[in-house]
């Protein structure tokens, strides 16, 4: 299991590459990312990048929260794109690699993802709701985007309690 980057690592803020191979390494560096994702409270998602590795990987499993909402169970995502988004909600959001803040985020309410899976097979996945939010959460993390940096107003912006 690796350890989860947390700010300033400068990683956090560079633009992930496409995933090109899809290889024992990929799936090795995968099941690090679900082992990793775990660690934390809340956690339901992780993007390669937050260990470290600059590659466009996502994983999300909304069934492991506290509160299980309506989900599509674990999803391994490579090379995941917004492919169609709508409505916009309000939500709390904390990250692994910002542990000691929450803040209040805009998201769309409902999304479509397209990525590849393990094998490199084209795969689409519809979310909503804590789910959606999740996904777009880890995206952001690909491009280099932190959830504070969504944040409208600083009031929007606590320490956890812990
Ligand atoms: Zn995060």
């Amino acid at each position: 299991m690796k350890r989860v980057l947390t700010l300033p690592d400068a990683r956090l803020r560079q633009k992930s590459k496409p995933v090109e191979v899809f290889d024992a390494r990929l799936r090795t560096l995968i099941e690090d990312m679900q082992l990793s994702m775990q660690q934390g409270p809340g956690g339901v998602g992780l993007a390669a990048p937050q260990l470290g590795v600059l590659l466009r990987i996502a994983v999300v499993d909304c069934s492991l929260g506290l509160h299980p909402c309506k989900n599509n169970g674990r999803l391994l995502m490579v090379n995941p794109e917004i492919i169609y988004q709508s409505g916009k909600v309000l939500g709390r959001e904390g990250c692994l690699s910002v542990p000691e803040w929450v803040a209040t985020v805009s998201r769309s309410k409902k999304v479509t993802v397209r990525y590849q899976d393990l094998s490199g097979a084209c795969q689409e996945v519809a979310a909503t709701g804590f789910e959606a939010r999740v996904i777009q959460h880890e995206l952001d993390h690909l491009d280099g985007v932190l959830f504070i940096d969504r944040v409208l107003s600083v009031h929007d912006l606590v320490r956890r309690m812990s």
